[in-house]
């Protein structure tokens, strides 16, 4: 069963939080409204998509190739992309209740017996709106002023175009290709909000895809249905997840074309990812400012200015599209459960695909005694080095199951008596989404399940 509630979301922030996955961040001095941390386990599925990503997009291509570009950059790299003076969302003040909103969201932001009001009574009273930058702004060195100004990055694309002409002398890199790149992003948004969603710092996963301007339009239809089909191959739902392309007159003015993948979210469709054909907007721009020639010379000596098609992702909403997908509260029929999995008949699970659940596997010894315990250690020993696995020995068996089900753990494996006095020695596997059980041989274990999840 889906649970498609108005709880849904507050049942998962609670889960994440109960199984160290994400917790609110600085929470013991009161949290920071809008940043979070990542547990024990968040990390380690954040690190599943991240290497998912990059394994598609950069392992497995010879024409892309990968980046890790500072945070930091000179100024004027933001001058000249327009971050310093477009990349802005236009806010208005409330003089009554003194709140500061979006002016596009005032409607969504303050909900009061389900209708839109102003907490200090009636409607709001909004000033006119202006226009306020997304950029967080330090400085770098002893003096605070205007020329010491730098600006924290709010997404890696510059990054990779400050670059181009690096790659392309450093590398063999060819026309059409692309520079990959993962990292931190910082943006002061106005309205944050939905757990993980809109926050102020996140990861974006960015390609730039260099190309000969008249193919832009075939390579963006491309890299849209091949994004897609990335989501959905890590598991996401296809009837939740859908390109929607912006009308023409709705783009910045950078932009041929954009689509957006979507997530039907709990609290509604909302964006994953954009992919942009932006022209020759960038490299233009750089050359321009800082003097250096970014064209591209072919095999036969002609200088081409490459369009950019721009897969720009975050990984923290990938990583909570995934988890919201994954999340299933279910009964357990008594007749479904083994004898071992205990009275429980409910029971909440991730369905996460293997290769992004955070602990593949998990030994159990059935009992606290020898030689169960010894052989589950060895078990688990032998596994450790190959996956991410664990070890417990605390509380029945069901309450372990129930553990390894709320964090997505694939397969279970128990070490009963049965087992090691059968010739050759077997152990229990229990799959996360059948709950069925089978007899595996000891020594097959590692090849089972590198089968299963690799
Ligand atoms: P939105 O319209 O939701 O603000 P955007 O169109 O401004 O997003 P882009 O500038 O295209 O976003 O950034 C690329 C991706 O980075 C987004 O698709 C999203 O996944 C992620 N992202 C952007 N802002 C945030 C944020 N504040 N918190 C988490 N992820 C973000």
């Amino acid at each position: 069963m889906v649970k498609q509630d108005d709880n849904l979301m507050k049942e998962i922030v609670a889960l994440c939080k109960r199984r160290g996955l994400i917790y609110p961040g600085s929470e013991i001095y009161g949290g920071l409204a809008n940043t979070w941390d990542y547990g024990p386990y968040g990390v380690l599925l954040k690190n599943n998509v991240k290497q998912a990503w990059w394994k598609e997009m950069v392992m497995k291509r010879s024409d892309i190739v990968g980046l890790d570009s500072g945070i930091l950059m000179n100024p004027k790299v933001w001058e000249a992309s327009g971050h310093v003076t477009s990349f802005t969302d236009p806010m208005v003040d409330c003089t009554k209740c003194h709140n500061r909103f979006k002016e596009d969201s005032v409607d969504q932001a303050i909900v009061i017996n389900g209708k839109p009001g102003c907490p200090a009574g009636g409607e709001h009273e909004l000033t006119p709106a202006r226009q306020f930058n997304l950029m967080f702004q330090t400085h770098i060195g002893p003096v605070t002023d205007e020329e010491s100004t730098a600006y924290l990055r709010p997404e890696t694309a510059q990054g990779i175009f400050v670059n181009f002409k690096n790659v392309l002398d450093s590398t063999r890199v060819k026309l059409p290709f692309g520079i990959a790149q993962i990292g931190k992003a910082f943006r002061n948004e106005i309205t944050p909000g939905n757990f993980t969603f809109r926050t102020l710092e996140f990861e974006q996963f960015e390609l730039e895809y260099f190309v000969y301007p008249e193919t832009a339009d075939k390579f963006f239809a491309d890299w849209a249905d091949e994004r897609l089909r990335w989501y959905v191959d890590l598991g996401l739902d296809s009837a939740k997840v859908h390109l929607k392309a912006h009308d023409k007159k709705d783009l910045a003015h950078y932009a041929r074309a954009v689509t957006d993948i979507e997530y039907k979210f709990p609290f509604g469709w909302s964006e994953l990812e954009g992919i942009a054909n932006r022209g020759d907007y960038d490299l233009a721009q750089h050359a321009e400012s800082s003097g250096e020639n970014l064209d591209y010379t072919d095999d036969e000596g002609k200088k081409v200015k490459p369009y950019v098609i721009e897969p720009s992702g975050g990984v923290d909403r990938a990583v909570l599209a995934f988890l919201v997908d994954a999340y299933r509260e279910e009964e357990v029929k008594p007749s479904f459960a083994k004898a071992t999995e205990g009275p429980d008949e409910k029971r909440i699970v991730l369905r996460l695909d293997p290769r992004l659940a955070p602990i593949k596997a998990a030994v159990f010894p059935l009992v606290r005694k020898e030689p169960v315990m010894g052989k589950a250690k060895e078990i688990y020993e032998n596994l450790k080095g190959k996956w991410f696995v664990e070890y417990d020995e605390s509380g029945t068996v069901g309450k372990r199951y129930r553990r390894q089900d709320e964090i997505g753990t694939p397969y279970c494996i128990t070490v009963d008596f049965e087992g090691l006095e059968s010739e050759p020695q077997t152990v229990t596997i229990r799959d996360r989404d059948t709950m069925e059980q089978k007899r595996i041989v000891i020594d097959q274990v590692g090849e089972w399940l590198a089968g299963k999840i690799n």
